[in-house]
């Protein structure tokens, strides 16, 4: 339709086909399906046992310019792409998004089913509670935080023996340690299990974790943009008996994805220096259990029937924000050989890209045959030098009407430097222009022509917003053409290497800074998780995704800084060391009007208004 009609008016107008249909369609046995309601259900990971001698199919990542106020479409690109190659190419095609977080949602950004006729349906479903996945690591990872504070308190009223007699239960009269017990007593070095025979001063090493509150990471986490618990104070209540110390939420969806979903959280030092897990809390089996169907992809389709599966959370500039592992591998057996997956790094192709190829290629040993980099005129006018704008405000002129040059200027300095970026990896690249009507032909030809010259191997403009997947056709061609070349990737560096050089290689080659500088905090944290034995995982940047440098004003290519090391944490479970660059926070907070002013519920119909 002309106008395009808003993303949920769209959404709405079509009716998804039953999710058992849609499996069927994909090759899924009925007993491998989990539905909830009619039309999403999670994939049983048994699937991935069935098919694995099945081979993968073509893998695509899509990728993008520096983001601005003005939006670039990854997620409508990724989804008019799917759709092109499914539904008008007859190739077989996944999609693999990531679920969205409340904070954003009722923050800021709005949704990110996609937008127009490239969208998941029903987006109301998929942009808010899903399948509860986002909960449930909100409560695990909560149940961890409060078994801390609990242990602490409890450490610090009761005695050896009164512990003891607690945590190593009786069983027909006999006091029996569990095999986390016994394996936590081989680590300090004792042999003995008969705890009849333990010296006062193990049994006191073996029930008491003795945490240093300075040194304890593992914050609580909130799925909303709730500044004001960055930093707070807890057990000031009377019954906490002065046991009061700082600490601070995250945002749910920020760290706590592991890529490979693996929980061994490394909750912080003993006095002895070993690092303390969810094991030695007692809290591994119960998190397992929060976690059991958040573990499973969720299935859901586009707006043309074809498939997607929805796993893991956004945040590229704090966390990795990739879809998971799982979600991929089981979409590459289901397309089969010469079918595509087509999955979404957040924000610009120097964090998402750099953390899908570094961080969660090295996990999953899948390697990518094209990235898509996803521009829009609007946006390289920015990055050209035109004037800054903010969300919702009026469009300047220079926005609405024809500017070569500023065109030719954003291209010839962020895109072309984010193309660099991807060739780093040796993986061939095609850009997407996001056509937005007020684009002229002028400004598109200039746009594909310019990124053919600074080194990509095609540039084609999408309508999939206005006309879905057929909109979309010419860019299926060349990723269907650009996934026939061999592709030579290789990781930005290697996994041996310090993690001062590591930091310091993503900052240079990646985000062109001049060099690095540690805090002193930062640099005694990499001592520690050097001496941990932690020097040998990849880094997960939080910086800025609003320019290539930690200056979220400064675009186009920003060069001359040096970047700043504010601080340096690790997610052992997940996989990854995650400096702390400039002022990055961990919290985003609400603008003077967010999103959420203009969500409300139909009370008659139950229909939801205002979601984008
Ligand atoms: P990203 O994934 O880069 O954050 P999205 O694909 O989620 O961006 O799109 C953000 C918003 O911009 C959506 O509401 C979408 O409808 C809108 N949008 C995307 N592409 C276009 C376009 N070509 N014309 C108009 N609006 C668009």
């Amino acid at each position: 339709l002309t106008p395009v009609p808003s993303d949920i008016e769209i959404s709405r107008a079509q009716t998804p086909k039953p999710v058992d249909q849609l499996a069927e369609e994909i090759g899924l046995l009925p007993e491998e399906l989990e539905a909830y309601g009619r039309s999403k259900a999670k994939v049983r990971l048994s699937l991935l046992d069935r098919l694995h001698k099945q081979p993968d199919g073509k893998y695509v990542l899509v990728a993008g310019i520096t983001p601005t106020p003005l939006g670039e479409g990854k997620s409508t690109v990724t989804i008019g792409l799917v759709q092109a190659l499914s539904a008008h190419l007859k190739l077989n095609s996944f999609a693999c998004l990531r679920q969205p977080s409340q904070g954003p949602t009722f923050g800021v950004k709005g949704g990110a089913a996609g937008g127009g006729y490239a969208q998941v349906i029903p987006m109301e479903e998929f942009n808010l509670h899903l399948t509860g996945d986002i909960h449930a690591i909100t409560a695990a990872n909560n149940l961890v935080a409060a078994a801390i504070d609990a242990r602490m308190l409890h450490e610090a009223t009761q005695s050896d023996k009164a512990l003891f007699n607690r945590l190593v239960p009786l069983v027909n009269g006999v006091r029996r340690f569990s095999p986390i017990q016994i394996s936590r007593l081989r680590r300090l070095g004792i042999n003995k299990i008969d705890p009849a025979s333990l010296t006062p001063q193990e049994v006191s090493t073996f029930v008491r974790l003795d945490l240093d509150p300075s040194k304890i990471t593992w914050q609580r986490v909130v799925d909303t943009n709730d500044r004001f618990l960055r930093k707070i104070t807890v057990g000031q209540a009377s019954t906490e008996k002065g046991q009061i110390r700082e600490t601070g939420f995250d945002i749910a969806v920020e760290v706590k994805w592991p890529v490979s979903w693996w929980i061994m959280a490394i909750l912080g030092p003993l006095a002895d220096s070993l690092p303390v897990t969810a094991e030695d809390l007692g809290v591994s089996g119960a998190l397992a259990v929060l976690m059991k169907d958040a573990i499973k992809p969720t299935l859901m389709q586009t707006l043309e029937g074809t498939p997607v599966f929805v796993h893991a959370g956004p945040f590229a500039n704090i966390a990795h924000g990739n879809s998971s592992v799982l979600a991929d591998k089981l979409a590459l057996k289901l397309v089969g050989r010469d079918g595509f997956v087509v999955t979404e790094a957040g924000f610009g192709a120097d964090i998402g890209m750099e953390k899908f190829f570094n961080i969660k290629c090295r996990a999953s040993g899948l390697r990518p045959n094209v990235v898509v980099l996803v521009a829009t005129v609007r946006a390289l006018k920015m990055h050209g030098g035109g004037p800054n704008v903010s969300a919702g405000a009026p469009l300047p002129k220079e926005y609405i009407d024809e500017n070569l040059s500023l065109v030719a200027g954003g291209c010839r300095s962020n895109l072309r430097k984010q193309i660099q970026i991807a060739q780093l990896f040796g993986v061939p690249v095609v850009v997407a222009l996001n056509v937005f009507k007020t684009d002229t032909q002028a400004e598109i030809d200039l746009v594909c022509q310019i990124a053919k010259e600074c080194g990509a191997s095609d540039a084609v403009p999408c309508h999939h917003w206005a006309q879905g997947g057929r909109g979309s056709l010419e860019l299926a061609q060349a990723v269907n053409e650009a996934a026939s070349r061999p592709s030579h990737f290789k990781f930005l560096y290697n996994i041996e290497m310090p993690i001062v050089e590591k930091i310091r290689t993503i900052a240079q080659q990646v985000y062109g800074a001049d060099d690095i500088e540690l805090s002193p905090e930062a640099k005694a944290k990499i001592d520690y998780y050097n001496q941990q034995g932690y020097g040998s995982l990849p880094i997960c940047m939080a910086k800025t995704h609003l320019s290539l440098s930690h200056m979220p004003d400064k675009k186009g290519v920003p060069t001359g800084f040096v970047l700043p090391i504010r601080d340096v944490r690790a997610s052992i479970g997940a996989g990854f060391i995650f400096p702390l660059v400039g002022t990055m926070s961990t919290m985003p907070g609400l603008p003077t009007r967010p999103c959420f002013y203009d969500i409300d519920l139909d009370p008659v119909t139950e229909e939801i208004t205002g979601l984008f």
